[in-house]
């Protein structure tokens, strides 16, 4: 079954068509991202998704049911950019505050709330004040509260924006481990390129329209280019033998950039140069350059 399934999803704000007739599945257990450059209607899709706005037309589906079905929300768990947890109170106390707005209470509610914390590794800071915080914690709690109602869905909006690099990584094994352990459906929004080499399935979406679907290894496979870089011991001769037999190339001081129809390519092209090159290296392609392609170059 999907956990979310949307089909010609549209929504405008005045002239402003941020979402323009998506349509995509969202596979039960799967690790979904969302990728575009800022303003590409990822916020708004996610909002739809989690019934805080509504759309003007298309269709939306979560574990089958309608979105505004009363029992999907407790399906959801959502976490936005800049969520609205009280800094006065303890990162127990809101996430306790939140359990007791979907009905638990008792120990029901002391053992939901200790099982989240535990989930989004908060346990350590519980008992401080939540605006006393870094970042990193911050963003460890806000999944906290998201879960203390047991979701089967997550979603995240830009979970590890303004983060740095280290503290990004422990959020985003934190979130992986949700999904592959639990079993949790995860979609989060992004737009740095390298997290999302690691989701099931990669939607990348450019002016509120999709424009390319597919897992990591499809995207680049399609979009980006395997590269050859070579420095000639004779440059001269390196160009002659590349023109003669067909193959194109850019040129820089001497540093030649062969770009590789397959890996492969690579070995005929040191087998035909290998006298004439005092070194090279081959280089993948990566989401990043399919992302840039895709997109025009407008993210990070
Ligand atoms: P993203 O999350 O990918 O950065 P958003 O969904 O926030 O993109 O925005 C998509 C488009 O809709 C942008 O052009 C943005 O300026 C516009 N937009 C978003 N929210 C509003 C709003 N409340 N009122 C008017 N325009 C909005």
């Amino acid at each position: 079954m999907s956990a979310i399934s949307v089909r010609n999803l549209v929504k405008s704000y005045g002239d402003v068509r941020a979402v323009d007739s998506i349509s995509f599945d969202v596979p039960e257990g799967s690790f979904f991202a969302f990728l575009g450059p800022n303003g590409a209607g990822k916020s708004t899709t996610i909002s739809i998704i989690c019934s805080l706005l509504d759309h003007d037309s298309g269709e939306l589906k979560i574990f089958g049911r309608d979105v505004n079905d009363p029992d999907v929300k407790r399906d959801i768990g959502v976490v936005f950019q800049d969520p609205m947890m009280d800094p006065r109170l303890t990162v127990r106390e809101n996430v306790t505050v939140r359990g007791c707005l979907y009905g638990l209470h008792g120990s029901d509610l002391d053992a939901a709330v200790g099982s989240a914390l535990e989930k989004a590794d908060a346990t350590d800071f519980a008992d401080r004040h939540y605006g006393k915080l870094s970042g990193g914690q911050r963003r460890r709690a806000d999944i906290a509260r998201a879960l203390v109602h047991g979701p089967r869905l997550l979603l995240l909006d830009e979970p590890t924006s303004g983060l740095d690099p280290k503290t990004r990584k422990h959020i985003w094994d934190m979130v992986m481990g949700l999904n592959r352990g639990s079993g949790m459906t995860v979609l989060l929004t992004t737009h740095y390129m390298e997290e999302a080499a690691d989701a099931d399935d990669v939607v990348v979406i450019d002016g509120g329209r999709i424009v390319a679907h597919g897992t990591p290894s499809e995207l680049k496979e399609e979009y980006s280019t395997d590269r050859m870089t070579l420095v000639a011991k004779d440059a001269d001769e390196v160009r002659r033998r590349l023109e003669s037999e067909g193959i194109g190339f850019e040129e820089s001081r001497g540093t030649f950039s062969i770009p590789l129809r397959t890996t492969l390519e690579s070995a005929s092209i040191i087998q035909l140069l290998l006298d004439i090159v005092e070194s090279y290296e081959v280089r993948m392609g990566t989401l990043d350059d399919a992302f840039i392609r895709i997109t025009g170059g407008q993210g990070e």
